[in-house]
């Protein structure tokens, strides 16, 4: 189990949920991780969990100095950075007559601007050290079509899917390799506060969303963090040399149904 001795993984939004669960993972396959994350606190809590093998770091991936600072602590800290997981995101939803202009910016922000940018830095880095780099990026199903209410986010993971292509076809030269993991539903506090809306706009009692959810994902349950692990350490690993700009569904056989 030590398909990442000796890497380092710089992890957005890895303070909770599924980026806390590729950090736990990458330290089991033998990496260290950089836990980067708005929420320091709980980053710090996540780090020292983990132990040595990780690092909490500050972050906030809409900020351009935010991105440079936790690139190049997490390069003082640990050397190199050979992996980036660029999985922070937030949740919009709002029927289309309702969208509020700043929700739309904030969501671009975070999930596209963040991304792209967190990337561009990473890959300088890359670049710089001469390192053949792995970057992951988190994409949703709900980038592969649309879904009633949740339109800024469905848009802004279509737009990680793309990002994923483009970048993966201009870096695939200097020997990065990027690709993207979409998820179906995964249960967590995104799920709670997807949730939450749901039983507010269409009046279902809590949890009855979830559950309704549930139902419809063809394996017979929502997904857990935990089931998107192997295909984040196989992408980051030398089994996946000749996998580039690929979005790889992880979601239950829910794109099919
Ligand atoms: P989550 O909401 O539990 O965690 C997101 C993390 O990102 C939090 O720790 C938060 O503090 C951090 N974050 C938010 N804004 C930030 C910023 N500006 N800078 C740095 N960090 C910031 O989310 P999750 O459910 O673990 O999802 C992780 C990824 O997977 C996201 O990209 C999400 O869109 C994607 N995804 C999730 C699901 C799902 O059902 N949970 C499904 C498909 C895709």
């Amino acid at each position: 189990m030590t398909r990442l001795a000796g890497k380092t993984a710089l992890i957005t939004g890895a303070a909770r949920g599924i980026g806390l669960a590729f950090a736990k993972a990458y330290v089991t396959e033998g990496a260290r991780v950089a836990i980067a994350d708005i929420d320091i606190q709980r980053a710090r809590d996540a780090a020292s969990e983990i132990g040595e093998a990780a690092l909490a770091i500050e972050m906030d991936v809409t900020n351009l100095q935010s991105i440079d600072e936790a690139v190049a602590n997490t390069a003082a800290h640990f050397g190199l950075i050979d992996i980036l997981i660029n999985n922070a995101a937030i949740f919009t939803a709002a029927p289309i007559v309702e969208i509020e202009r700043m929700d739309y910016d904030r969501v671009f922000d975070i999930n596209v601007a963040g991304t792209l940018f967190t990337m561009q830095a990473v890959a300088r880095h890359m670049i710089e050290k001469g390192t053949r780099g792995r970057i992951i990026n988190m994409a949703s199903q709900a980038g592969r079509r649309g879904e009633p209410l949740v339109a800024i986010y469905c848009a802004s993971k279509a737009a990680i899917i793309s990002l994923t292509q483009s970048a993966g076809l201009d870096l695939i030269s200097y020997g990065i390799n990027v690709n993207a993991i979409a998820p179906g539903v995964v249960d967590g506090e995104h799920w709670d506060g997807v949730d939450a809306f749901f039983a507010k706009h269409e009046g279902k009692p809590p949890g009855q969303k979830k559950r309704e959810v549930a139902a419809t994902v063809p394996y017979g349950r929502m997904g857990r963090a935990d089931d998107l692990t192997g295909m984040a350490v196989f992408l980051a690993s030398d089994d996946a040399n000749y996998i580039v700009a690929q979005t790889y569904n992880v979601d239950g056989g829910n794109w099919m149904s």
